[in-house]
């Protein structure tokens, strides 16, 4: 484009003050910040600038048209700028403890219980008996105790932190042993060797990735041994030619060398799923009554509550990371405990607490539920669309997820969606931006909606959004 084309192009422009009073804007004013509306109406005048001298655009020579698209564009912009960023998604994936996703939807009166708390003041630290200062790990510590069996309990920001402070606290300087098959990595940047160098131990690596041998862990101890680490492999198996070691013999081992052994558990649960027809992960109760000396395990994975990390085990050794300077880097807050203590008091009793924790109860859905479920979706759907999708229920696999049952396949129900008019990554666009976005997964060019991870009350958003998106 000529130099004098362009420069007339962008003298057409309108000024920023000819869209402020537009009345369309001047209503804008009256409901959003008026700072806002300019900085949005500068940053579109800019992009339109912009756009023009890099030729990506050709400016409409009638500048009403102009004006009006642009009027519309800033109005929208200044409506999403009002919409908080976190926000409610609807996990129609099928993936239980989805990471990206927040992982544990928490069990509603846990929910209640956060409001409350956060609402006024409460006695995070502070014994109301004697009007003294408190500690803010009593809150839950005695509940732990209990359901775990161990003699002493700490919860801190989440399972990493639990990691880092325990290594920190029993082995700085020295050395920590652990087998080639246990060097894990978590999603999110969670690998054990850096853990362990942040922690400022020494890492002694021992065995192979399919064999270690108790004799590898003997072999390996010195005067610089300080502990035993195992660490659940969370999110992948080692199968065929292997051998590990039993944790009552590493922990006979120690014993006999005075050396604490202490397991990363990752997800810790505190109910056995094994009659539910799931893998059998150990529980922290199993864990702890093999003589572990330090257990450690998330908050938010199969125990179903919020982000945290719990370290139970014996006193001796939790006294001391209680005692860590770097505990008052990593502790919990007050919504955390709130959320903790709820949920924890549901272990109580097991088999409530499968039905009334969404983490589980959804791991637990039957099929014959999960079944019901998608074909009354299917039906929401279909009235509310006409046919504008083809569907059909089938049935799929949906995952534990967050590094837990790795290799459990769930068998599940879900709704397929095939749009008529547009494509499929097309459905999958707009429902993420939907409001609520709803989350789905794509497979083989359908859309499956798995009704495992929707509750019940979002069916009908999600009809509604399907009929909306079209
Ligand atoms: C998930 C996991 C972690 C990390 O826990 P966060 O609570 O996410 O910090 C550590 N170790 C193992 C074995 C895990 O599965």
């Amino acid at each position: 484009m000529e130099n004098q084309a362009k420069k007339n192009i962008l003298r057409s422009i309108p000024a920023v003050d000819e869209v402020l009073n537009q009345p369309s804007i001047q209503e804008l004013i009256s409901v959003f910040p008026r700072k806002l509306v300019l900085t949005i109406i500068r940053d579109e005048l800019e992009t339109i600038r912009k756009k023009i001298l890099t030729q990506e655009t050709v400016f409409s020579p009638d500048r009403d048209t102009t004006l009006k698209i642009l009027v519309d564009q800033i109005a929208q912009k200044a409506k999403n700028s009002a919409l908080l960023h976190l926000k409610k998604v609807i996990n129609a994936t099928g993936i239980i403890i989805h990471t990206n996703l927040g992982r544990a939807p928490l069990l509603n009166r846990a929910v209640k219980n956060i409001g409350e708390i956060a609402e006024g003041y409460c006695n995070l630290e502070y014994e109301l008996e004697k009007g003294e200062r408190g500690s803010r790990y009593l809150h839950v510590e005695k509940i732990l105790k209990e359901l775990s069996g161990a003699e002493s309990a700490l919860v801190v920001n989440n399972n990493a932190a639990a990691v880092l402070v325990a290594l920190n606290t029993l082995a700085r300087g020295h050395e920590v042993v652990v087998s080639r098959g246990e060097l894990i990595e978590i999603g999110g940047s969670f690998r054990l060797p850096d853990i362990m160098r942040q922690s400022g131990c020494m890492l002694k690596e021992i065995g192979t990735t399919n064999k270690t041998k108790l004799s590898d862990y003997e072999q390996a101890i010195s005067q610089e041994t300080r502990l035993f680490l195992t660490a659940h492999t969370s999110n992948y198996r080692i199968l065929g030619f292997t051998e590990q070691v039993l944790l009552k013999d590493l922990v006979r081992l120690g014993r006999t060398f005075n050396i604490p052994v202490m397991k990363d558990l990752g997800s810790g649960n505190f109910v056995n799923l094994a009659p539910y027809g799931l893998e059998d992960e150990p529980t922290v109760m199993e864990t702890i009554s093999s003589g572990v000396d330090i257990v450690t395990f998330s908050g938010d994975k199969l125990l179903g509550g919020p982000q945290a990390g719990v370290i139970v085990g014996e006193k001796k050794y939790l006294d001391e990371i209680k005692k860590n300077p770097l505990l008052r880097a990593i502790r919990v807050d007050k919504f955390t405990l709130a959320a903790m203590e709820v949920t924890l008091r549901e272990y109580f009793d097991p088999e409530k607490a499968v039905k009334s924790i969404p983490v589980l109860e959804m791991l637990t859905a039957t099929q014959e539920e999960l079944k019901k479920k998608a074909k009354t979706l299917f039906r929401q759907i279909t009235r509310k669309t006409k046919d504008a999708y083809e569907l059909s229920v089938e049935e799929d696999f949906s995952q534990a997820g967050g590094g837990s049952l790795p290799l459990q396949a769930l068998p599940t129900w879900v709704v397929t969606i095939i749009p008529k008019f547009f494509s499929v990554a097309e459905l999958d666009k707009r429902l993420r931006k939907h409001h609520p976005p709803i989350v789905a997964r794509i497979n083989q060019e359908r859309l499956l909606i798995d009704v495992r991870t929707v509750f019940a009350h979002e069916m009908p958003i999600i009809s509604e959004a399907l009929a909306r998106v079209t």
